[in-house]
């Protein structure tokens, strides 16, 4: 992917810069608001990592700079993680809100996903098969080996979160925003009870175990050939 990433402080822009480029992405970097602006009316970008406090124009009056003019996914990475600055960004139209200091997988992971909520459009095929696992989101069914599924509600909306991004880690955070609407990180503890009990009913008794733990990142739903 092709990034611009506006952020004045150098070592923080160093480490990012250095971290996606290792990732294969191409990253550009403006040093305060009024460049990252040019930058990112002017270039083609996939996505955008804002800063919020900037010298110039700050981050806010980017966001709304931006989103008045395209939809590019913003993906804002502040020091700042009240939760107040986190709705206010979500509001103005940011597509995911990374409070420093971060985990360099997680931010990763997060821009793989805002980037695929981007291309893909939320209804897709109804219908995800992974090894002899069916999820069909439209009639709200799981199967597996031809036998339905009993989850609960939360159990299959999980499911069916992990399915639509099959091969995929995603992160904790992200399902704690989906599936709970919850936006605290402290409280990933219940995604992890709420996956182990999916477990048991997908997996445990199957020998091919098709959701697997990304240490430190999420979850992802994959068949792993040996
Ligand atoms: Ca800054």
């Amino acid at each position: 992917m092709r990034l611009l990433s506006i952020e004045d402080e150098p070592k923080t822009a160093a480490y990012l810069h250095k971290g996606l480029t290792e990732h294969g992405h191409v990253v550009d970097t403006a040093r305060d608001g009024v460049e990252g602006l040019h930058l990112a009316t002017s270039g083609h970008y996939d996505l955008i990592l804002l800063d919020m406090a900037l010298p110039g124009a700050d981050g806010w009056q980017v966001l709304r700079e931006l989103r008045g003019r395209q939809r590019t996914p913003v993906f804002v990475v502040s020091g700042r993680g009240e939760l107040e600055d986190r709705v206010r960004g979500l509001q103005l139209g940011a597509d995911d809100y990374l409070v420093k200091p971060f985990a360099f997988a997680e931010l990763l992971a997060r821009i793989q996903a805002v980037a695929r909520r981007a291309v893909q459009p939320a209804a897709a095929d109804p219908v995800v098969r992974v090894a002899d696992l069916e999820v069909d989101a439209a009639r709200r069914v799981a199967r597996r080996g031809g036998r339905r599924l009993v989850l609960t509600a939360k159990e299959f909306a999980l499911l069916e979160y992990l399915s639509r991004q099959v091969g995929q880690a995603v992160p904790r955070t992200l399902i704690a925003e989906h599936c709970w609407d919850m936006h605290f990180d402290s409280d990933t503890n219940v995604i992890d009870v709420a996956v182990r009990r999916l477990r048991a009913k997908v997996d445990d008794p199957f020998e091919d175990k098709l959701i697997h733990t990304i240490r430190g990142v999420g979850y992802v739903l994959e068949h792993r050939t040996a």
